[in-house]
């Protein structure tokens, strides 16, 4: 057995070596994911995120005592998703107590209104308002109080934010006066990001990246967004990109998968690679559409659509737009998302505060003129919850899927567990070949 990663050494801290007992039968544990590739079996243990290969039959046998030590084999009675939870517990506690201070991160909507017109948009019936000059300044001495010290990261979210930039200069004018270290980042349709905005960008909002949503290309686009000025809206966005690169912001595009559209995203990552080849900076993913209105029974896709998505996500990482991601997480797992962090804060326009940005107005905790917390909705956003499928699937001990959140159905649907077992797999080999680059 050759072991290519080692047990995280949080892991490691709190789980020895398992002892190997006489007169015990042994079975894999659930908690591996194998994957073959060209020189034997790669094991990968989800909850130590030890990675190991097996050249064949006989180094697993020769290996038996230390995969045993290892946890890759378990007593047949064995309950490690009882084992996984208590470890992460313990490890979480540990790292809270750590005295280590997070950085704040705010996500802030300078308006809920929107320039496009997406069919999918969970934030439909959402009132329209923008955040107004006075609430921009209260909102940074918010965010001056509570900073200590402590680097800043800012998050410009809508609606479409850049239909009330003026807030974000206020904003930003009164963390740099205040001697508060900031950087941000923002989720646009990407269709006002002109000139001016790349000048402001890149000097006062020290922006380092924007997220922008394509959902095809050309007429599909389009279509899909249906702006409210008319004109070929697709073009305009491509040549905002492309400023945004030759500026020195990185771009994330991000593409929503849905039945209806795959084989054109096909086509749309083809013209991607065509048009940024040359740019550095270009990130591109992709992420399946949630039915969040719960319309459409078919909208989270079943095999196939898992499957296209995979082929859609290696062209992606073929053309090199997955960056230089590590290929396997080296941490545990605290949180899901900002939901459940509490370094993160939502800022609605009129300055109530937020956990969710599925949820934004419905389920506010408070807000920035007074120091009254609804700590029962805090705490609500950081239920857990197991379904039933997860007791048997090996990625129990990296998933957590919170209660309230929108995208945790009352079940997760087999599209679902594919994808996330296909890309797992993906990122197994990617570790082996990096670990095998570093042998020559
Ligand atoms: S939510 Fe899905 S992928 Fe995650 S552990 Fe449960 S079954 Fe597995
Ligand atoms: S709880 Fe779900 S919908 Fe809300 S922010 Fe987290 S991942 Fe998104």
């Amino acid at each position: 057995m050759k072991i290519i990663t080692d047990a995280l050494p949080a892991v490691r801290a709190i789980c020895p070596p398992q002892k190997i007992k006489e007169n015990t039968a042994y079975r894999m544990t659930k908690l591996c994911v194998t994957t073959d590739c060209a020189d034997g079996r790669l094991l990968f243990h989800t909850l130590t995120g030890m990675l190991v290969l097996l050249e064949d039959e006989a180094d697993a046998e020769a290996s038996r005592d230390e995969l045993i030590k290892e946890m890759f084999y378990v007593p047949e009675d064995f309950d490690e998703l009882a084992y996984a939870d208590k470890v992460i517990s313990i490890a979480k506690a540990l790292k809270n107590g750590s005295g280590q201070k997070k950085k704040l991160s705010y996500t802030v909507l300078t308006t809920t209104d929107c320039n496009a017109r997406c069919y999918y948009c969970y934030e439909a019936g959402i009132r329209r308002c923008y955040m107004s000059a006075d609430v921009a300044k209260d909102v940074s001495d918010y965010i001056i109080g509570a900073s200590d010290g402590r680097e800043v990261e800012l998050r410009w979210f809508g609606g479409e934010p850049l239909m009330n930039p003026e807030v974000i200069d206020i904003i930003c004018g009164k963390l740099r006066e205040a001697g508060v270290e900031y950087s941000s980042a923002m989720v646009s349709n990407g269709y006002l990001f002109n000139g001016d905005v790349i000048g402001k960008a890149k000097g006062l909002w020290n922006l380092k990246s924007v997220q922008i949503t394509l959902d095809g290309c050309g007429e599909v686009y389009n279509r899909v967004k249906a702006y409210k000025e008319p004109g070929d809206a697709y073009s305009r966005v491509i040549n905002n990109v492309d400023n945004a690169l030759k500026a020195g912001i990185k771009v994330h595009i991000h593409l929503n998968v849905s039945r209806k559209n795959i084989s054109d995203l096909m086509t749309l990552a083809d013209e991607l690679e065509k048009t940024f080849s040359e740019r550095e900076g270009l990130f591109a993913s992709a992420a399946l559409l949630g039915d969040f209105r719960r319309e459409n029974e078919r909208f989270n896709g079943d095999v196939y659509d898992a499957q296209e998505y995979l082929k859609l996500r290696k062209k992606l990482k073929d053309a090199g737009f997955e960056g230089k991601r590590p290929p396997l997480k080296r941490e545990l797992n605290f949180n899901n998302c900002m939901a459940d962090n509490d370094a993160c804060e939502i800022i609605l326009p009129d300055g109530r505060l937020s956990k969710c940005d599925e949820q934004l107005d419905k389920d506010c905790f408070g807000d920035i003129y007074s120091k009254e917390r609804d700590t029962e909705n805090i705490k609500s956003w950081k239920e857990q919850v197991k379904l039933p499928e997860c007791y048997g699937c090996p990625l129990y001990a990296r998933c957590i899927n919170l209660k309230k959140c929108a995208w945790v159905n009352e079940n997760c649907s087999k599209t679902s567990q594919i994808i996330r077992l296909g890309v797992l797999k993906d990122q197994i080999t990617d570790a082996y070949k990096e670990w095998k680059e570093t042998l020559k």
